[in-house]
């Protein structure tokens, strides 16, 4: 009778990609899923339009500002953050569920996203994606196209402000090339969840 408990050191631990707008986050994201479609990565909930090409479900559940008081006032939210005048919130219950399965859990927040994860989940693996250079940053902000004016200024300075917070992450990664990033991130994750990469 009784439970034997796990070690440490196996426990499945959630990991969370953060860094300041426009580092690439999604993009490296977007790459784990093409080319390690067995990972699985929380979706948000967001207040935010949805842009060209992004599917309800898939990279966001795009929901309006009601749903998203109602996912707040039901505690459905494991995390949630306003930024640069949306909201956008990870859903709690499939990311318990994942780690309760014993499967490594990717989340891709900002970064009031990741001090609050730190703070509910002390556990969790904070990886800080950083540009190669402060020029970069600025080229691939202003670079989207997608984005108006005032909206890009918003995004600049919340970056400049995120870039200070490297120092609170577990671990850093630049942001030179996707494919290492990629890599890289899926060998952290699997590490902490006690198992490895598979070679490549
Ligand atoms: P975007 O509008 O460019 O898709 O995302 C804007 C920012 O919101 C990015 O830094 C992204 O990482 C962050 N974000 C996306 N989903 C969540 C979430 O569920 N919680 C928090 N705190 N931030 C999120």
């Amino acid at each position: 009778r009784g439970t034997s408990p796990v070690p440490p050191d196996v426990r499945p631990r959630l990991t969370v990609l953060s860094g300041p707008s426009g580092v690439g986050k999604s993009t490296v994201v977007a790459h784990m899923r093409k080319v390690h479609p067995e990972v699985w990565l929380s979706v948000s909930a967001t207040t935010r339009r949805p842009r060209p090409g992004e599917r309800n479900g898939v990279h966001y559940f795009f929901v309006d500002d009601e749903e998203f008081d109602k996912l707040i006032a039901n505690g459905e939210l494991l995390e949630w953050a306003e930024f640069a005048g949306n909201r956008y919130g990870t859903p709690r219950r499939a990311v318990l569920d994942r780690l309760e399965a014993g499967e490594p859990v990717l989340l891709e927040i900002d970064l009031q996203g990741a001090r609050l994860v730190r703070q509910s989940m002390p556990d969790a693996q904070l990886v800080f994606l950083a540009p190669p250079s402060w020029e970069e940053l600025v080229r691939r902000l202003t670079g989207r196209g997608t984005e108006a004016p005032d909206v890009i200024e918003r995004r600049l300075g919340a970056a400049r402000v995120e870039l200070a917070a490297e120092a609170e992450f577990d671990t850093t990664l630049v942001n030179t090339s996707v494919e290492d990033v990629a890599r890289e991130l899926l060998a952290l994750m699997l590490e902490v969840s006690g198992q490895r990469a598979d070679g490549d």
